[in-house]
């Protein structure tokens, strides 16, 4: 399209220009919408313990089922829901779909303690209504609150201190846990870990994939289990693609383990049926 406007190199790429951003502009029109007409949804990807291979829980993470482009990723409309400040809506809304599944499936036997780990922006962190909402979450689905893990990225400590603390107290107070997410890549000091409820740290997939032939990541990954296990936080692995990183992620005394190898992030009713319903027909005593 843009090309059939321009004449000429130069017009061709002002075309251009101008196109992005009408897209980013109806994009960013769009997703206001999106909440409410239901276009917003979690994906789940298992979660496993690495010692016994049993299921852990689920990290939610958000997709957005577009009526026109289809299903879109995270990295195609994130930093727009950012910017634009609907991201606080986004993360409540896919953190309560995600909580009221996870609520159903803690009922069946065996499940009680079930994990969810969903994402949470600094943004959410930083606004005073975000605690509320999450409080009116937890109550209306009845999900175990100690099954219940925000993922925050270590930046997310540098922004606006003093809502965040206040958040995160708030949050402390409802028996949530903090987990960080992508360990290792932010820039903030480590004091983070001692002051505030964090329960688990997300080793990064860029150290992940490079174990066993990188030996700086087998030295950083290393780094990481010393430091979890001396503040007594447990470990996943992020990104495990094969048996090789799973084995050395377990070796090296790592927890858990989430990534392609494991299972890629599915819809909810197809997690129902890969990982919910085997469990639901195990027998009893085994
Ligand atoms: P994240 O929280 O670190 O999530 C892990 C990302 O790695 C996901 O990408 C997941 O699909 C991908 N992944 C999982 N296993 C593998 C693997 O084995 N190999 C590779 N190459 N990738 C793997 P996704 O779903 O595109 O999400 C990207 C990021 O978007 C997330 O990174 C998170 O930072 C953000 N995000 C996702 N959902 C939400 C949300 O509901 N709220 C907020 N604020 N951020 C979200
Ligand atoms: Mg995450
Ligand atoms: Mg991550
Ligand atoms: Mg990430």
């Amino acid at each position: 399209q843009a090309k059939a406007l321009g004449r000429g190199r130069h017009s061709t790429f002002h075309s251009t220009m101008r196109l992005q951003a009408q897209q980013r502009i109806s994009l960013e029109e769009a997703l206001g919408n999106a909440v409410q007409n239901g276009e917003i949804k979690p994906f789940l990807q298992p979660i496993f313990r690495l010692d016994d291979k049993t299921l852990t829980g689920f990290e939610a993470l958000v997709r957005w089922q577009h009526p026109q482009l289809g299903l879109l990723m995270p990295a195609a409309f994130l930093e727009q829901a950012e910017d634009s400040g609907l991201i606080q809506e986004i993360d409540m809304c896919v953190f309560a779909s995600a909580c009221a599944v996870i609520a159903s499936w803690q009922q069946i036997h065996g499940l009680g303690n079930l994990r969810l780990s969903s994402n949470l922006s600094a943004r959410s962190l930083a606004d005073p209504r975000v605690k509320v909402h999450i409080k009116e979450i937890l109550e209306s689905t009845a999900i175990n609150p100690a099954s219940v893990y925000l993922e925050i990225t270590e930046t997310t400590f540098v922004d606006d201190i003093e809502s965040t603390t206040a958040t995160i107290n708030a949050l402390r107070d409802l028996g949530l846990r903090l987990a960080i997410d992508d360990f290792g890549t932010g820039y903030s000091s480590l004091l983070y870990l001692k002051r505030f409820p964090v329960g688990v740290l997300k080793i990064d997939r860029s150290f992940v994939s490079g174990l066993g032939k990188n030996p700086e990541d087998e030295v950083i990954a290393t780094t990481i289990l010393t430091l979890a296990k001396a503040l007594e936080l447990e470990v996943v692995a992020e990104g495990v693609e094969n048996e090789a990183q799973m084995k050395r992620m377990r070796e090296l005394g790592c927890d858990y383990g989430q990534g392609y190898w494991f299972g890629h992030p599915i819809t909810i009713e197809a997690t129902d049926v890969a990982f919910i319903e085997p469990l639901r027909q195990a027998p009893l005593i085994p």
